[in-house]
Order: structure tokens, then C-alpha cells, then sequence
């Protein structure tokens, strides 16, 4: 297996992917007086997938960044919020256990937190590639303002299409164009950090080639998915 990481580039769009997101957030979120001060949730229990091996490997350029101590203490929690979510989902309930990352009410990888860490909450919209347009209302909080402010009426919204569509772009370019091809991800951020960064197996032509570059070095390949697919 090769691990999949972001040149400088990639990692500076992804950034700014992230940035246009929450600018259009705080648009919405300023046009409805909304905001997250003294709500008596906290989303950061929500069980919520990722789909991304860029926001993957972004994620654990953050984690990398950590000390020993951090990632082994993050590791722990991530796998007991695993053993939790699957009590959950094995009697068939949505699990709602407070992230591992979560700690005393601050994201220890803040800024390496995941697109929807950054979006949850207000109203969006999504047009599909078929036309189909989906609505997405927010969160309970923000429903309640929206039913008081609009009723009956189109509200301030996150147009998430063109932006979600540009990672898209990204997502492929990191793949080396063969995202169609490789395998879905969908997966918790505790899943994201127990399993190790993303990685995807060799194309059949370079597994003798990545066998020995593994045995003379660690065992742990770092060359990028780009230079496995054009060596
Ligand atoms: S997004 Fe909504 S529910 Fe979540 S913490 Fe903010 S106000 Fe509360
Ligand atoms: S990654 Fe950070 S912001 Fe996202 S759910 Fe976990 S603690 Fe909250």
C-alpha cells in the first residue's frame, strides 16, 4: 500500500475550499443573527462520514503535527469512541458520542477539522449533476430562527455547489484522475485516524518495484499517490 498525501498545492486548495465555505457561512449565519453562543448541544457528538481522501490526508497532516503523547491519547479515544458508536449502531440507534478530538470543548486539530465541522448549522443547498437540488435546513437552532424570520419564504442559504464541486476537482487530481476507479470512502474521523493515513494499493505493474523500496527503507512508503501512478 502507498499512502495518498497532498503536494503544497493541493493542501493550499483544499485551504481555500475551506475558507470560501465558512466566508459563506458567516454570510448566512450574519443575515440570520445565528450562531453557535450558548447553544445547549454541541454537534461535535454527531455521527457524521466523511468522503474524501484529501480531507484524509489533510487530517493527518494536523495529527502528525501533534507530540507523542497527543496522538497516542487521540488514538485511545478514538478507539473507545469506536467501541461506542458500534454499541449504538449494532442495536440499530444513531450513535452520539462526543468526537475524540473534542477536548474540554476544543477541537485539538482545529485547523485541520473536517468540511462539515466547518458548515454544520446553517441552511444550504446542493445541485446535483442530474438538476435534482437538495436543501439542506441546519441545525435545530437555526430552523427555529428561519421558521420565525421566513416563514414561507426562501431563506439565506450556503450555495455549496460550485465550491463542493472544486474539491471534487481536487479529490481526482489527487488520484491522479482515477477517483472513478479506486475505492469510496466513507468513514468517521476516529475511523480516519485508527486506520492510519490513506493509502491505496499498488497498480499490479509497481508492486515489485514498491516491495523493494519498502524493504530497504521503514516499511512505511511516503512517496505520493502522483508519483506511483507516473513514476
Ligand atoms: S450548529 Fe446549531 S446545534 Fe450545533 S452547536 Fe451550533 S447552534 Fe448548536
Ligand atoms: S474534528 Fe473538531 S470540530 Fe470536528 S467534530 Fe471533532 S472536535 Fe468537533
Amino acid at each position: 500500500m502507498k499512502e495518498v498525501i497532498l503536494t503544497d498545492i493541493q493542501t493550499k486548495g483544499l485551504e481555500e475550499v475551506y475558507k470560501k465555505l465558512q466566508d459563506e457561512y458567516q454570510r448566512v449565519a450574519q443575515a440570520l443573527c445565528f450562531s453557535c453562543n450558548e447553544c445547549p448541544d454541541n454537534c461535535c457528538d454527531s455521527y457524521f462520514l466523511h468522503h474524501t481522501y484529501a480531507e484524509w490526508a489533510f487530517l493527518w497532516i494536523g495529527f502528525r503535527q501533534l507530540d507523542a503523547g497527543w496522538r497516542s491519547t487521540l488514538l485511545k479515544r478514538s478507539r473507545e469512541w469506536l467501541e461506542q458508536c458500534e454499541k449504538a449502531l449494532a442495536v440499530g440507534e444513531r450513535p452520539q458520542v462526543m468526537c475524540p478530538l473534542n477536548n474540554d470543548g476544543l477541537c485539538v486539530l482545529y485547523k485541520h477539522r473536517l468540511l462539515v465541522c466547518r458548515t454544520h448549522g446553517v441552511p444550504a443547498r446542493i445541485t446535483r449533476p442530474d438538476g435534482q437540488e437538495l436543501r439542506f435546513p441546519g441545525c435545530f437552532r437555526c430552523q427555529e430562527i428561519v421558521a420565525d424570520k421566513y416563514p414561507g419564504k426562501d431563506p439565506p442559504h450556503v450555495a455549496r455547489t460550485q465550491l463542493l464541486h472544486t474539491l471534487a476537482l481536487l479529490e481526482n487530481q489527487l488520484l491522479e484522475g482515477k477517483r472513478h476507479l479506486l475505492p469510496k470512502v466513507r468513514i468517521t474521523i476516529a475511523e480516519m485516524l485508527v486506520n492510519g493515513p490513506p493509502a491505496l494499493p499498488y497498480p499490479h505493474c509497481q508492486r515489485n518495484l514498491a516491495k523493494q523500496a519498502e524493504s530497504e527503507g521503514d516499511g512505511v512508503t511516503k512517496t505520493r499517490y502522483t508519483d506511483r501512478i507516473n513514476p
